[in-house]
């Protein structure tokens, strides 16, 4: 499928910093919006419906798989998570770009729904690092981070099946980096065809 925005797809193990390097990206771009996500996970404080996840049961999610309603969707720790398709398809189609914050498995779908989807793996500068991160983030129990920094090996090993590895030592250049990405996927030949033909068909 090719579409007219630029789908950009961004994972890294929980830790790395994703969510806080998006949100300053976002503050810097003017078409870019991050889609919201649907889990079964409970709500951290803090968080808002609608805004971090929208929040609903797992008879709710399988209803929505059943509907055909998610673009793509996987199961992290006992949780699911998933993209609504509706929204994405939408702005796509706008020409806006799009940026899904999701674990590898749902990157993997996605990228094979949308072979010119971006992806972007965001490592951290080590492990060590990783974990002092998550232990001071104080949002988990330790089972919950033992159980995240295994899933965080697993993730890493899979990172070399991702467009670009931004790693995030310094968080505005981390932050530059995904927005020189961003550029470039905009510029590739394929978005700007639309452009070429005008200015060919006005020779
Ligand atoms: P957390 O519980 O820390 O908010 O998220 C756990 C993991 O699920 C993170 O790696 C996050 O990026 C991923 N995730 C969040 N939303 C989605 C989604 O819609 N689809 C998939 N496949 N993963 C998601």
């Amino acid at each position: 499928m090719n579409n007219k925005g630029v789908l950009v797809v961004v994972s890294a193990p929980s830790g790395c910093g994703k969510d806080t390097i998006i949100a300053e990206v976002l503050k810097k771009t003017d078409d870019a919006f991050v889609s919201v996500s649907m889990t079964t996970r409970a709500m951290r404080p803090g968080e808002k419906e609608g805004v971090n996840y929208y929040f609903v049961t797992q008879t709710e999610f399988e209803e929505k798989i059943d509907q055909g309603e998610m673009l793509e969707y996987a199961r992290y720790g006992s949780n699911y998570y998933g993209t609504p398709a509706g929204p994405v398809r939408k702005l796509l189609n706008e020409g806006k770009t799009v940026i899904l914050i999701i674990e590898v498995q749902g990157a993997g779908n996605v990228k094979h729904l949308f072979p010119d989807a971006c992806t972007i793996f965001i490592i951290p500068p080590s492990f060590e690092i990783l974990e002092k991160r998550l232990r001071g983030r104080g949002t988990d129990d330790n089972n919950s981070i033992i159980k995240r920094l295994e899933i965080a090996k697993d993730e890493l090993a899979r990172a070399v099946e991702f467009d670009y590895i931004v790693e995030n030592d310094v968080l505005e250049e981390a932050v530059e980096d995904v927005i020189t990405i961003i550029k470039a996927e905009k510029l590739k030949t394929n978005k700007m065809k639309n452009k070429l033909s005008e200015v060919i068909n006005n020779a």
